[in-house]
């Protein structure tokens, strides 16, 4: 009797799944099995709405996995240690993980495969869907620029969506821990799990989704973001199904998730991004404390900024529009260090994730791929643009709630309990043109 143990790591889901379905393909039983390790903990990055999503997440999978007749293992520790001890319980002679692309991950496989050797297998195209590294420019061993990308990522092959396993046979007889959560969570905080991802991803219509995707009112994008994020859905079978139903929606959609991947790559080549500038241009930052603690708490007396930090509170979510609009308005008009605000994003964000939170903030800050670094997002034209009638703004501002139409924008004296502006609409460029040499 063969034993394999499937790790799950950011795969948290049965349908098309590398790495379960190689445990499944290569051994008699299987033992599917998370870590928690309380690393992730210590670096600050277990945040309290990421980590009850991952609890949803477990449970979801555990009990799917009770559906083909196994059971989801969990065990609190050092990533390495636990599933080599968990091989030498079970007797497992194969263990399967997916490809990571953070520097811990990268860290977590360097210990895995010292503990385990040739048992160990790594599965690419598990967590993006063209794997890092695979496709590259001449000269290079990553894309610097989107564009061109995104030419390339459109040619490369894809691996064939996998099915669920119709059945799996687990060893009785192992012990499990459980994910230990604390800390005030935001209220309207999606449901996490591949169920909860499915039911979404089902119900979502991508055909409207090239017209309406910066439309702040809307609020039809695809919010698949946190379910990627935990691999609770495949980006694989996410492009696949998108290019069979065709159109512009879904063709605008997968060059989405192909951005997704860009930044996957360029974090896989250069983890250092994840703190250090990409592309160092000497900026002397302005630091002022009362100024970041209004932009946290969305009272910057800006409308459109203050609109998507209360929602980024409440929801610990944030379409990519109201992200472009209030990062860019914390790096380039208050011109402040990114890294301080990207750290706010991940304390709360639900899909808070390295390489596409550190890579857009850097993006927007202009020290990251933007090809043209220097443009400033003035966030009352930002306003006009995506917000024409201020109905995005009125939902997240009570105070403003009274404003009719565009005049929500810019309250003036009409805002009864409403800050003024912390910095003076003359002067949202000034600082970035003084301070970036
Ligand atoms: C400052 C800043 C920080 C961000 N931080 C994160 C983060 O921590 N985690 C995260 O997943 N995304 C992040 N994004 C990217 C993007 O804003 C979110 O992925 C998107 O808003 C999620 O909503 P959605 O699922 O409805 O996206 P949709 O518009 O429906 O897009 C579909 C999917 O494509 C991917 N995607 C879309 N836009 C981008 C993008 N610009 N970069 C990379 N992938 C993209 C996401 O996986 C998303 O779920 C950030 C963007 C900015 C500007």
């Amino acid at each position: 009797m063969t034993v394999s143990i499937a790790l799950f790591t950011q795969d948290l889901r049965l349908h098309d799944n590398p790495v379960l379905h190689a445990a499944h393909t290569s051994a008699d039983q299987v033992v599917p099995l998370f870590v928690s390790d309380p690393a992730v903990e210590a670096a600050g990055f277990a945040a309290p709405n990421r980590q009850a999503f991952l609890a949803d997440c477990l449970a979801d999978l555990d009990a799917s996995l009770r559906g083909i007749g196994s059971r989801l293992t969990v065990r609190r520790g050092e990533a390495a240690e636990q599933t080599a001890r968990l091989a030498a319980e079970t007797g497992a002679t194969t263990v399967h993980v997916a490809a990571g692309v953070t520097g811990f991950a990268h860290r977590r496989e360097v210990r895995l495969r010292k503990a385990l050797g040739e048992r160990l297998h790594v599965h690419e195209a598990s967590v993006t869907v063209v794997p890092p590294g695979r496709i590259t420019p001449v000269g290079r061993d990553h894309y610097a620029v989107f564009t061109p990308y995104h030419r390339a990522w459109q040619e490369a092959p894809r691996r064939t969506v996998l099915a669920v396993p119709g059945a799996l046979r687990t060893p009785g007889g192992i012990d499990s821990d459980t994910l230990l959560v604390s800390g005030t969570t935001s209220p309207g905080l999606p449901p996490g799990g591949e169920s909860a991802g499915r039911a979404r991803w089902r119900t979502w219509d991508v055909d409207a989704y090239a017209d309406v995707h910066d439309d702040l009112a809307a609020d039809d994008t695809s919010r698949l973001s946190p379910y990627l994020h935990f691999g609770c859905l495949s980006p694989t079978e996410l492009v696949a199904h998108a290019l069979r139903h065709d159109g512009e929606g879904a063709r605008a959609f997968v060059r989405q998730l192909a951005w997704r991947d860009f930044h996957h790559q360029v974090l896989a080549a250069r983890p250092d991004a994840a703190r250090r500038d990409y592309r160092d241009h000497d900026d002397h930052w302005h630091h002022d404390e009362e100024e970041t603690e209004a932009w946290r708490q969305g009272r910057t007396g800006y409308p459109i900024v203050d609109a998507g930090m209360r929602q980024l509170a409440y929801e610990g979510w944030m379409p990519n529009r109201a992200r472009l609009i209030t990062a860019g308005f914390f790096a380039k008009c208050l011109y402040q260090d990114w890294r301080i605000g990207a750290a706010h994003f991940l304390s709360l964000l639900v899909d808070g994730d390295v390489a596409n939170n550190q890579l857009n903030w850097q993006w927007v800050a202009g020290t990251g791929t933007d090809t043209r670094p220097n443009r400033i997002l003035n966030p009352l034209r930002q306003a006009d643009r995506y917000d024409p009638d201020g109905a995005y703004v009125r939902r997240w501002i009570p105070e403003l709630a009274h404003l009719p139409g565009p005049a929500v924008h810019r309250p003036g004296l009409f805002a009864h309990g409403y800050p003024a502006p912390i910095i003076d609409p003359d002067a949202l460029t000034t600082r970035f043109r003084i301070g970036r040499p």
